[in-house]
């Protein structure tokens, strides 16, 4: 996964055409190929740095726990978002306070 990311990264950053290829088919009508690029490697760029702090956690052996309230975040969870460092409960709060 941390790999696909890099990858995405590296194409991104460094060929606009590669982008505008794997970006034409579900083309947004009002943005520009530049701002799609940013928009994509903004994503990505988080997304990676979720995954980062994910194996850091994983390091640290407090991985799989949420980072507010310290219960065990739920295996159903983990899989879909693999980098999740909150149980639904604490993460639904802190999108709400945003
Ligand atoms: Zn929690």
């Amino acid at each position: 996964m941390l790999g696909d990311l890099e990858r995405s990264i590296a194409v991104l950053r460094g060929d606009p055409v590669a982008v505008r290829e794997r970006s034409a088919a579900d083309a947004g009508a009002d943005l520009t190929d530049a701002d799609r690029a940013r928009a994509m490697l903004d994503v990505a760029t988080r997304q990676r740095n979720a995954v980062l702090s994910a194996l850091k956690r994983l390091d640290e052996g407090s991985y799989g726990r949420c980072l507010d309230c310290g219960r065990t975040v739920p295996e159903g969870r983990l899989e879909a978002r693999p980098e999740a460092s909150r149980c639904v409960q604490c993460q639904a709060k802190r999108e709400r306070r945003r």
